[in-house]
């Protein structure tokens, strides 16, 4: 019976947990996700939701938990880092009215937290905690080494029916994967850094400009020569994220596994020297020695995401630049296509060949759109991040335009045609439709 087929995920991040409720959801009772981590915090930053992340929660049943303690975002404001003066303003109030949903913004505890309450409603998910995954091996039963952070010695090989490899970034079974395919997974040296700062109400209220900030329903984008500053208030707005991109010099030389350290406080006020006062009286905020830089890290395009019944998902296989908000969602959306095309009444036979070929339909759904989001990212970074010059005064006119109503928003995520692109798409239904055309339906 296929809901019985024994499918592992690798991760319980964004990806991995959207991707066992959806299968959960879809009728598979016999769903692990192995997860490194020994207990599920979920510590971090803040994030955008996005309307075609919400719509794809909402129908798992966990928009609603998360929606509660979000903000609405009523509009952003992108603005001169140096003097503060704004460049141009977007309303997002029509967000709603034209993809169902608003564009709300959260913090990444409530997000995922909300997914894992999910998953534990579903008698087919199990999870495994404090387990490292190694040595992936591919064909119609995938296998990988299970090693238990508490008893290394105790190392084991699981064998599963289907792989969903959703181990981010620095994915191994993307590594193995390639490996096996002769391939090598180029790293793209994305050049940039981010500093990631949540400032508390307690922390802002002395200052009335900044505590302004945190009042508002807004988005809001300080730009500057090859750097940028983005922030909004999250936790029933009692909480101030920020979230920085700059140039990287402290990762330049690191070994490839690094991506987070302890920055240093006068190198971050340094950076952000050319920027405004109240910004520098905003970063002069984040207590001396709490100050974490993040290398922000992406790679070429893979051939392809899928072996035999292994897939990868997420940031494994479509790892982002965060200038258009949207790594988190397009892992939840693989996650969506994946209880699709792996429904088990389509994948009733259990044959691997036909587990091969809903994989090759999740990428046909998946891996152009992913991908060109990706591209869309990084330009979005070089046009919010120009110095002086042509390029510049061309992006300048465009917000000029914007100012008196007219024409495209240069902050990519914030332009109508963009979010039109993003959020007008129901990546299920292309999922459905998809699977229509290749007669992938129901075997019963
Ligand atoms: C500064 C910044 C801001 C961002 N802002 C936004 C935003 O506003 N909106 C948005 O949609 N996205 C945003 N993103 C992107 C988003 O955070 C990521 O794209 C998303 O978290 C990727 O999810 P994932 O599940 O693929 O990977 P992850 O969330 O990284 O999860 C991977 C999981 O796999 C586990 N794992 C790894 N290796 C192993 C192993 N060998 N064995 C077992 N477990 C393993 C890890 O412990 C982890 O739990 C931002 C990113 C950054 C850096």
């Amino acid at each position: 019976m296929a809901e019985n087929l024994r499918i592992a995920i690798i991760g319980a991040g964004m990806g991995g947990l959207a991707t066992a409720l959806s299968l959960a959801k879809a009728g598979h009772k016999n769903i692990t996700i192995y997860e490194t981590a020994p207990g599920l915090g979920f510590v971090g930053a803040g994030i955008q939701l996005a309307p075609n992340m919400a719509r794809i929660l909402d129908r798992l049943d966990c928009w609603k938990q998360i929606a509660a303690e979000a903000v609405q975002c009523a509009d952003t404001s992108i603005r001169e880092g140096s003097s503060d003066k704004e460049l141009g303003h977007v309303t997002l109030e029509y967000v709603e009215k034209t993809y169902g949903y608003p564009h709300m913004v959260g913090h990444r505890a409530s997000l995922a937290g909300a997914m894992y309450d999910g998953c534990l409603k579903e008698s087919g998910i199990k999870f495994e905690l404090g387990s490292v995954i190694t040595e992936a091996e591919f064909g119609a039963k995938p296998s990988f080494k299970l090693t238990p952070l508490k008893s290394p010695d105790e190392e084991r090989r699981v064998e599963c029916d289907i792989l969903l490899a959703c181990d981010g970034v620095k994915s191994q079974t993307r590594v193995s994967l390639l490996q096996t395919l002769g391939e090598t997974a180029d790293v793209k040296d994305s050049g940039q850094a981010a500093y990631r700062i949540m400032l508390t109400r307690e922390q802002m209220q002395h200052d009335p400009e900044l505590i302004a900030l945190l009042d508002a329903d807004s988005v809001t984008r300080w730009i500057g020569e090859k750097k940028h500053i983005i922030a909004y208030p999250i936790h029933n707005k009692q909480i101030y994220n920020i979230s920085t991109a700059q140039p990287d010099v402290n990762f330049a030389g690191a070994p490839n596994s690094t991506y987070t350290t302890k920055g240093s406080k006068t190198a971050m006020m340094d950076v952000y020297g050319d920027f405004c006062p109240m910004i520098h009286r905003m970063l002069d905020l984040v207590p001396d020695g709490e100050v974490v830089e993040w290398k922000l890290r992406v790679h070429e395009p893979l051939s392809t995401w899928v072996l035999d019944s292994t897939a990868l998902v997420g940031d494994a296989c479509h790892p982002t630049l965060p200038h258009l908000a949207q790594g988190a969602a397009q892992a939840i959306e693989d996650g969506a296509v994946l209880g699709v095309v792996l429904d088990p009444k389509r994948i009733a036979d259990c044959e691997p060949a036909t587990i091969n070929k809903a994989l090759k339909i999740y990428e046909k759904v998946r891996k152009e759109r992913a991908e060109a989001l990706v591209e869309l990212a990084a330009e979005n970074g070089r046009s919010m991040h120009l110095g002086s010059g042509k390029a510049k005064e061309e992006r300048d006119k465009i917000f000029a335009a914007l100012k008196s109503g007219k024409g495209p928003v240069p902050d990519k995520w914030a332009d109508a045609d963009v979010q039109r692109m993003i959020y007008g798409v129901d990546i299920t239904a292309e999922a459905e439709n998809l699977c229509k055309e290749e007669g992938f339906v129901a075997k019963l």
